[in-house]
């Protein structure tokens, strides 16, 4: 996939890339006040602000819409700063071109949908402007993977991801679970991708949001985007978790921004020594399992030959404890071992299972 580098992109967007402003544009005096006060603090790359809001139920607030679009460009222009907004389709798309919106992108709710990821796609072909897109809302990598090629095959290289977090019927802090794992996995996959963070959507409250922004930066992410309202309480959606322009800045001014490579070449070999270490020790752990299998294995012909069932819970229950109990004093945290523990004797009943099983497999579920 061609994703062009950042150098490219018609204004500053090297790391740290800021994005900031409302949730949603709600006046004409709010954009610009929001914007001439972020402006003040150096810290912002790119203004935001939401014209069309997808909103989960009718009758809220759903955007001032295309008024609000000259709001926006006009209070950018006023402040040097380059803006972008949320596109859900090709409507939309045809009139914040018009409006002169610098930068485009697809939000959660959209990139859920392939059909309207490809109105998008195809109502920016041809056009060069940066296309920012959002995660879906349900933890599907393949379903962002392919938001972003569908641009990629439209000539759109300029592009950048953003990791909102993922819906979760689950009680959590979070509004939406951060589940880190899945950006790693799109950077893995797509290494050229610069991606951002949304610490405000992942939050949905303030006092989370330093935490999730500085997490954001450890992991070598490319910036950040939070919303930010002149009066926070009172904004006409995302109420909760916007900040004062002012506890914006001090919020940056707080996160520790580590690099991602160091020229350094004694620090260099260091690391590469302590890598080194971590391959040797997860060859050792890797050849460990392998012979923890060669055992099961013995374990599950025995038992076959003495007609002994697979599952043994005095013993399960004497593993769970007594290894939780070494766990506790090498300073493994417990849900650690559980979950290993879990995993293992999950393998170890299937293993045994198919040896108990053998020439049956078709019957067998898994
Ligand atoms: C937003 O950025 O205001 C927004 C609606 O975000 P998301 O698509 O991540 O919910
Ligand atoms: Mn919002």
């Amino acid at each position: 996939m061609e994703i062009s580098s950042v150098e490219d992109w018609p204004f500053k967007a090297t790391r740290p890339f800021i994005i900031s402003g409302p949730c949603s544009a709600e006046t004409e005096s709010q954009v610009h006040y929001t914007a001439r006060k972020l402006k003040k603090t150096g810290k912002v790359n790119l203004f935001r602000a939401g014209i069309w809001k997808p909103r989960t139920r009718p009758n809220s607030f759903e955007g001032v819409g295309e008024i609000g679009l000259q709001w926006l460009v006009e209070a950018g222009k006023a402040q040097g700063l380059p803006t972008t907004t949320e596109v859900a389709n090709a409507q939309h798309v045809e009139l914040a071109l018009k409006a002169g919106v610098d930068v485009l992108w697809v939000g959660a709710r959209t990139t859920v949908n392939p059909f309207s990821v490809q109105e998008i796609a195809d109502a920016v072909k041809g056009v060069d402007i940066p296309v920012i897109i959002k995660n879906p809302i349900n933890p599907d990598l393949q379903l962002w993977i392919g938001a972003i090629e569908r641009f990629a095959l439209n000539g759109i290289n300029k592009l950048m991801a953003m990791h909102r977090g993922f819906s979760s019927s689950l009680p959590s802090p979070y509004r939406n679970l951060p589940m880190w794992e899945i950006p790693i996995a799109l950077k893995a996959e797509i290494p050229s991708i610069p991606i951002l963070c949304d610490p405000s959507h992942i939050c949905g409250n303030r006092h989370m949001l330093s935490g999730v922004a500085q997490k954001a930066m450890d992991l070598g992410m490319h910036g950040l985007m939070l919303e930010s309202h002149p009066t926070p309480d009172e904004a006409w959606s995302d109420a909760k978790q916007q900040v004062t322009p002012e506890d914006f800045d001090t919020l940056l001014e707080q996160l520790q921004l580590r690099s991602t490579e160091t020229s350094d070449p004694i620090i260099a070999n260091k690391l590469h020594t302590l890598r080194e270490e971590i391959d040797l020790i997860d060859q050792g752990i890797l050849r460990l399992v392998a012979q923890r299998f060669g055992i099961i294995e013995q374990i599950g012909e025995y038992k076959k030959e003495n007609d002994l069932t697979i599952l043994q819970l005095d013993r399960w229950k004497e593993i769970l404890q007594s290894r939780s109990e070494l766990a506790k004093t090498l300073n493994i945290p417990d849900a650690f071992v559980s979950k290993y523990l879990e995993f293992m004797h999950k393998e170890s009943i299937k293993a045994q299972s198919a040896i108990m099983n053998k020439g049956k497999e078709d019957e067998l579920l898994w």
